[in-house]
């Protein structure tokens, strides 16, 4: 799963990106509304956490350009303080769910986690398929009851399939939902993960579909 952080202020920028990046999350960041909107307009985030007070262009006209063009991925607004009209404004122009600032990093967390357990359309925090199950809240995944230990891109792939169960999803699709921005990945390398991943989890329902990708089949 890729977010992309657009906040002015740089502490709390830095602060936002690494909180997400500790959760596995691939973090991108953008410090201005025309960056920003740049970015949510040609990359395909999961999810954007989006300051409403921002130089250039504010948060809200940039959320107003990405709806009016039809861009669908999850928004969360940070607003100032005491500002209910930011609210009532982000969530008119098309906002998912807001948090008022200052806020607590895992409340944060957990907004993030339902928004885009919510835009995959499931409802438990537990994503499973056959015997392999990851806890989104607790980051641990377990194969039979046993705890399987993934290095971070392995768990990214893994989440990214679980959230996108039955889908045929290319390599390029794998890529850019995994790694940052700046990443300059070999397109071998997500063939290396599926093949680590078929391997820690024992388990079949990683499928290749020849020439197009890969698809968890969630009846393997
Ligand atoms: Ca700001």
């Amino acid at each position: 799963m890729r977010i992309l952080v657009v906040e002015d202020e740089e502490s709390l920028a830095n602060q936002v990106a690494e909180a997400l990046r500790q959760e596995s999350y691939a973090v991108d960041m953008a410090h201005d509304g025309e960056e920003g909107h740049y970015l949510g307009d040609v990359e395909p985030y999961d999810l954007i956490v989006l300051d409403s007070g921002l130089p250039i262009m504010n948060g809200i006209e940039v959320l107003k350009k990405w709806r009016a063009d039809k861009r669908k991925m999850p928004v969360l607004i940070l607003t100032a303080r005491d500002s209910w009209t930011e609210k009532v404004d982000g969530f008119d122009a098309g906002a998912d769910d807001y948090l008022t600032k200052p806020f607590h990093m895992a409340e944060l967390k957990a907004r993030v986690r339902a928004l885009i357990r919510r835009s995959s359309g499931l409802a438990s925090t537990e994503l499973s398929c056959g015997d392999v199950v990851l806890d989104t809240s607790s980051g641990l995944v377990k194969v039979a009851g046993k705890t399987v230990d993934l290095t971070s891109f392995e768990y990214k792939l893994l989440s990214y399939f679980l959230h996108h169960p039955d889908k045929v999803l290319s390599k390029s699709e794998l890529v850019e939902h995994i790694y940052e921005q700046d990443f300059d990945p070999d397109s071998n390398t997500v063939e290396v993960f599926v093949g680590r991943l078929r391997k820690k989890l024992n388990t079949s329902m990683i499928k290749t579909v020849r020439g197009l990708g890969y698809r968890l089949d969630t009846n393997a």
